[in-house]
Formats: C-alpha cells, sequence, structure tokens
C-alpha cells in the first residue's frame, strides 16, 4: 500500500510514524514539515517549509491525488492533529486518530470511552489518514540523512508569530525512571514542594493529574495521561489522585504503580502494586524520612 508519512524532522516521532509503516510492509515517501535535517531514508522525500495546516493543506491533497497514496500516516501532536484533520476532508478520506495499534492485515486499534475500551478497525480501501498516537510505538532508530524536494507552498493564512518553551526543571517526565505525581487530594499548589522533595531523594520528577492542572497548581506539561503525557517509569506515585480512566491511559507501561490515597475505594487500587490508604500529609513526609536515612 502506498503509504506517505507527514511530520517534522523529529527523530523521536518520525521513528514512531516508521515503524508503523513497517507494520504495512512498506518504504513509505514522507512530506517533511518546516526545516532540519531529515533522518531516515524514504522512497521519495519532499518538504514543506511551513508545519501549519492551514498553510500547507493545498500543497499535500495536490501531492498526495498526483501519487496515489492509500495511506498517510501523521503523529497525534498539535502539529498532526492540525493537518490531519482538514486534510481528510479535502481528500474525502476517513480519518481514524489517536491510533494506538496497527496490524499487518490493516486492522486498526484506538481507545475509546475514556480509555476503558478499545476499538478495532479495519481498513477496506484508501485514502485513510491516520493520526498515531505518541508513545505506543517502538520508534525505528533512523540511520543517515535524505535529501528533500521542495513543495511549493499556496498563500499564507496564518502566521505563526511565536513559539514560547514551557518553562522546566530538572528530568523530562518522559525519560524520569521515577515519577512522583500529584492529584487534586493535595489540597494546593504549595503542597506539592512536599512532592518534590520526594522526586528528588529519587532523582525523579514530579507529575500531575487533570485535577491538579484545572486547579492551577501545576502547569499543563505536567499532566499525564490521554490528553496529556504518556509515561513508563520504573516506579509511579500516584498521590492523591483517584485514578480516573483518562489518568490511567498515560501509566499503562508504568512498572510499579504505588497509590497513597485515603479513600480505601478509589480505583487506583485497582491499577497499584502496592496501596497506602490513609493522608498523604501523614505518608509523604514518612517516606522522606526513609529515604533520607537511607541516602
Ligand atoms: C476527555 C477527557 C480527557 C481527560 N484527560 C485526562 C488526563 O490526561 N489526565 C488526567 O489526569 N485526567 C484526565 N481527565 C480527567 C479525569 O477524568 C479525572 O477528572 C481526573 O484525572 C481527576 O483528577 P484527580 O484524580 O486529581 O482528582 P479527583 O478525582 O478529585 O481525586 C482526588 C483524590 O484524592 C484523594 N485525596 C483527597 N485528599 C487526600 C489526602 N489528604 N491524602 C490522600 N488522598 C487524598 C481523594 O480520595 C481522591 O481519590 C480527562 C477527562 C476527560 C473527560
Amino acid at each position: 500500500m502506498k503509504t506517505l508519512i507527514v511530520e517534522t524532522a523529529n527523530p523521536k516521532i518520525l521513528g514512531e510514524l516508521v515503524s508503523v509503516s513497517r507494520i504495512f510492509g512498506e518504504t513509505p515517501d514522507i512530506v517533511v514539515l518546516g526545516l532540519g535535517d531529515l533522518p531516515g531514508s524514504y522512497g521519495e522525500a519532499y518538504r514543506i517549509s511551513d508545519t501549519l495546516g492551514a498553510n500547507a493543506g493545498a500543497a499535500l491533497s495536490e501531492l498526495i491525488r498526483q501519487k496515489g497514496y492509500e495511506l498517510i500516516l501523521l503523529s497525534a501532536t498539535a502539529v498532526g492533529s492540525g493537518i490531519a484533520g482538514p486534510l481528510a476532508v479535502r481528500l474525502g478520506a476517513p480519518i481514524l486518530s489517536e491510533v494506538t495499534g496497527v496490524t499487518d492485515d490493516l486492522t486498526i486499534e484506538r481507545a475509546l470511552y475514556g480509555s476503558k475500551a478499545v476499538a478495532r478497525y479495519k481498513m477496506e480501501s484508501g485514502p485513510l489518514v491516520l493520526t498515531i498516537k505518541r508513545k505506543y510505538f517502538e520508534a525505528t532508530v533512523l540511520e543517515g540523512k535524505a535529501e528533500t524536494v521542495d513543495l511549493p507552498v499556496g498563500p499564507q493564512k496564518l502566521e505563526l508569530l511565536e513559539e514560547i518553551e514551557e518553562e522546566h526543571r530538572g528530568i523530562p517526565l518522559e525519560d524520569a525512571e521515577v515519577i512522583v505525581t500529584g492529584g487534586r487530594g493535595i489540597g494546593g499548589g504549595d503542597n506539592f514542594a512536599t512532592l518534590n522533595d520526594m522526586a528528588a531523594l529519587l532523582n525523579g520528577a514530579v507529575g500531575a493529574t487533570r485535577g491538579a492542572v484545572d486547579e492551577g497548581w501545576m502547569p499543563p506539561g505536567a499532566q499525564i495521561g490521554q490528553t496529556g503525557k504518556i509515561v513508563a517509569p520504573s516506579v509511579y506515585f500516584a498521590v492523591g489522585a483517584s485514578g480516573a480512566s483518562q489518568h490511567l491511559a498515560g501509566i499503562s507501561n508504568a512498572k510499579c504503580v504505588v497509590a497513597i490515597n485515603k479513600d480505601n475505594e478509589a480505583n487506583i487500587f485497582k491499577r497499584a502494586r502496592f496501596g497506602i490508604v490513609g493522608d498523604y500529609k501523614k505518608a509523604v513526609p514518612a517516606l522522606i524520612n526513609i529515604l533520607k536515612e537511607s541516602v
């Protein structure tokens, strides 16, 4: 099946999309968006210097029609999601978003009902647009550097004025081997200081549930879950977090989950390997003391 990847030159995201294309047994073509060296090797490689779907859409749909691509792979990031929907409409193609699984018989999986269910779809005929959820496919390591042919972009409809990186201290959540996450049960932004102390002793990072982010206690970049970051640490502490399915969707590959919650019926205890039923204000300082003694 003739496959086209549309993505920026980010090697990890590209690597995941290349892995998906290989499940379909294809060497994909690519349209790389924006600037930067393109890692990997492809059938044909094109470049559109603009990462905004509103500007790149016409050139993309033109190329896809001309070349007859049957499968268009994007990542379920802000860039990919911004392009995928309007592109599918231009092509009159169906779209499946946030895909979490793909098999070589063209069965495609994605989550439903706040990640409580998995739905399977079968592709009958192309073209089909897929956005692939981050971290569900092992990234292919991309060797070498591909030359690209520039595709002309139509009139600019949106202009990117500025990109502002979120301030971040310490280890990035996605790389941390230990994560201490606080939920609404933490009770206030200042109370996160104790979770910071605990994470620092464990050389880990601090995450948050959407409950804590909605309260303004932690920045949106700290949110873990279906609409936040996907993490897979060795140890994951869920403190004052109820364990909603949308939160659990972000930690399905965490090895050892430890829950601290004063409600013994909280859903998080169904996911946790170890659980402490109690007030975190007692449990966390006690853990910190033990950690200090053992360092
Ligand atoms: C489309 C959609 C997407 C979503 N995406 C996400 C997502 O990506 N990530 C996410 O996290 N959520 C997400 N949510 C929200 C999710 O459904 C829950 O509302 C949210 O996870 C709840 O956050 P919480 O566990 O912090 O808060 P709560 O559900 O309010 O739980 C707080 C917990 O703290 C406990 N507690 C209270 N005080 C203490 C104390 N002193 N000591 C110990 N425990 C205490 C309570 O017993 C309770 O279990 C999404 C929802 C929707 C609809």
